[in-house]
């Protein structure tokens, strides 16, 4: 079920300022809150989607392909394509996400590391 109280759906209804990114038809970037990394941008979908299996389930093409070239394209306006990023989308309860509303994070900026600490 959709939160449609979740920071991100007051976001896109714009009640609550982003610093904006990029946007299209389908997709909107902005920066994270609480930037992990000298890079660290999220990249929505604008539909009504919980997380990753709500969206590759029920979105449409043009929608997941929106999202995945927003994606490409912030770590590019970034200048993180070159020097290498990751893309992160907590789905589910092992995956501790915090906003009900699916989100890509483009971490980079600097080299990340081991993918999970430990
Ligand atoms: P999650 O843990 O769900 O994968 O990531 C949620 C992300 O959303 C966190 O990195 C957090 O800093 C970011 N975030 C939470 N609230 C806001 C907000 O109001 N504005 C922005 N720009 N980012 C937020």
């Amino acid at each position: 079920m959709y939160d449609t109280e979740n920071i991100f759906a007051k976001i896109l209804r714009g009640e609550i300022p982003c610093t904006k990114l990029l946007e299209d038809e389908h997709s909107l970037a902005f920066a994270d809150i609480n930037a992990q990394a000298p890079v660290h941008a999220l990249v929505i979908p604008k539909g009504a989607y919980v997380d990753m299996n709500d969206f590759t389930r029920n979105a449409s093409d043009q929608e997941i392909a929106s999202l995945m070239r927003c994606a490409a394209r912030v770590a590019h306006d970034l200048g993180a394509d070159e020097s290498g990023y990751r893309i992160i989308a907590n789905t589910g309860g092992d995956a501790n996400p915090e906003v009900p509303h699916l989100h890509i994070h483009i971490l980079g900026g600097r080299n990340l590391g081991a993918m999970l600490p430990g």
